[in-house]
């Protein structure tokens, strides 16, 4: 076997210590991602992939083998990242596409993710096996506050309920407050005892139903954003409510949290979850970048798929009893933040979207606060010479130019400033001419209580 991580990764992990101490009575050889018995199916998707997607051809131009069929083989491939997720990147006939969502991304454009039938179907059997881990059964009813536009987490959240014959009210969600408050009273009518949502909306829920409590509710299954451990603390500390999360994207489904919280539980006949070495992209023992490789995935063959995250993954068995491995978060590759909407903010986008400017700016503070209601408010402190802005017609017309390129982010970013999920705040300054270059031009800081850092 290639380089393999392997036991001693017990060394220290703190919030997990006290599990793996327990349970060191297993058989250390069967602990690793790259299972022998995992192969023909990994190589038999590379295959096919490289066969039909021009994409897998380019990347792998040079370093393509047909007869590669071992791990170490595996390693070589060059990993794929979000431009696989092109239109024309279909790898199967286009009228075996049952489904198109659109992925919330960092550029421009939406990306498209098609879906045949039969991913459909695995994708939400195996959430429906995730949510079993959190233990929800038949007797549950579950509010599905997600988005249900052209988004996946809504959509498959409500066929992996059904599969497990809970009750489901899937009511999507509002930016009204009033709205969401009728919402909640039918959902005490129908005994909700769950919520599948994010916790930007969990906490618009909460503002939203005033005095009322959400004790009736025992889990919410969390999906976007991260949660941070004050939040899960606040809302088992009020209302003794667990918040369970799922890791994932429109792209993937990866995982679920059990009762015991102590990372992400995946099935590894489902998904690979590598730990990698980003400069070389070979298997660490140690935390590193995660690469994602969907052995269900059809339409578009996802391989060695860099989410942009870091992460460690832990193979001894679970005190829920389950076998699935954990990963756990470590943290991100890129400085990016999740703002509420489950939206993601870049340093690059806000540096290109204010180079369209047709005026030079100085620089640009971004600052990212709570404000009402759970949601965020992003204040963009755009600084420019003087003599640029020495009239309220001039502040004026840049702050309409600059909303204007904010809009421009992301489609994401677009729908937060149109529905409303987030508030953004323009605030033009001078600058004095003779002031020193800045070293950063866009700086952004995230002050919000409930969110860690973006790193
Ligand atoms: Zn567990």
């Amino acid at each position: 076997m290639p380089i393999l991580p392997n036991s001693t990764f017990y060394a220290s992990f703190s919030l997990m210590d006290d599990i793996l101490l327990s349970d060191r009575n297993i058989d250390l050889r069967s602990e690793t991602t790259y299972q022998d018995h995992l192969l023909s199916s990994v190589w038999s998707l590379v295959k096919a992939a490289h066969e039909n997607s021009s994409y897998y051809q380019q990347i792998w131009k040079g370093i393509w083998d047909a007869g590669s069929a071992s791990w170490d083989d595996f390693f070589k491939l060059k990993p794929a990242d979000k431009s696989l997720l092109e239109n024309n990147n279909v790898s199967i006939k286009r009228n075996n596409i049952a489904y198109y969502f659109l992925t919330g991304d960092t550029t421009e454009k939406p990306k498209v993710i098609p879906v045949t039938k039969k991913e459909w179907r695995d994708r939400n059997e195996y959430r429906a096996n995730c949510y079993r881990l959190a233990n929800i059964t038949k007797f549950d009813s579950v509010w599905i506050a997600l988005p249900f536009g052209p988004w996946a987490a809504g959509h498959s959240s409500q066929h992996a309920f059904h599969i497990l014959e809970s009750n489901v009210l899937p009511a999507g969600l509002s930016n009204d407050q009033y709205v969401m408050r009728y919402i909640w009273n039918q959902a005490k009518q129908m005994n909700i005892n769950v919520i599948a949502t994010t916790p930007s909306i969990l906490k618009f829920i909460e503002s939203s139903i005033e005095e009322d409590s959400l004790i009736p509710i025992e889990k919410v299954i969390i999906s976007g954003d991260r949660v941070s451990d004050e939040l899960r603390g606040y809302y088992k500390d009020k209302y003794n409510i667990d918040l369970l999360a799922s890791y994932g994207s429109s792209e993937c489904f990866v995982g679920m949290e059990c009762q015991y919280q102590c990372g992400y539980h995946f099935d590894p006949n489902q998904i690979l979850v590598e730990v990698v070495e980003p400069q070389n992209y070979l298997p660490t023992e140690l935390e590193g970048s995660i690469l994602l490789t969907n052995l269900t995935s059809e339409a578009i063959p996802l391989i060695r798929y860099k989410v942009g995250d870091r992460g460690k993954v832990h193979y001894q068995k679970c005190r829920c009893g389950s076998d699935w491995p954990r990963l756990q978060w470590t943290g991100r590759d890129s400085d990016y933040y999740e703002i509420s909407g489950g939206v993601n903010l870049h340093t690059y986008q806000v540096e290109q979207a204010l180079d369209r400017l047709k005026l030079k700016i100085q620089k640009c503070d971004v600052v990212i606060k709570d404000d009402n209601g759970g949601k965020d408010l992003i204040e963009f402190t755009v600084f420019f010479n003087e003599k640029d802005v020495s009239t309220q017609r001039q502040k004026k017309l840049l702050t309409k130019e600059i909303i204007q390129a904010i809009r421009t982010l992301s489609l994401d970013f677009n729908d937060v400033m149109f529905e409303g999920y987030a508030n953004v705040a323009i605030i033009i300054q001078a600058m004095n001419k003779d002031a020193p270059p800045q070293e950063k031009k866009v700086e952004i800081r995230d002050l919000r209580k409930f969110r860690s850092s973006g790193v």
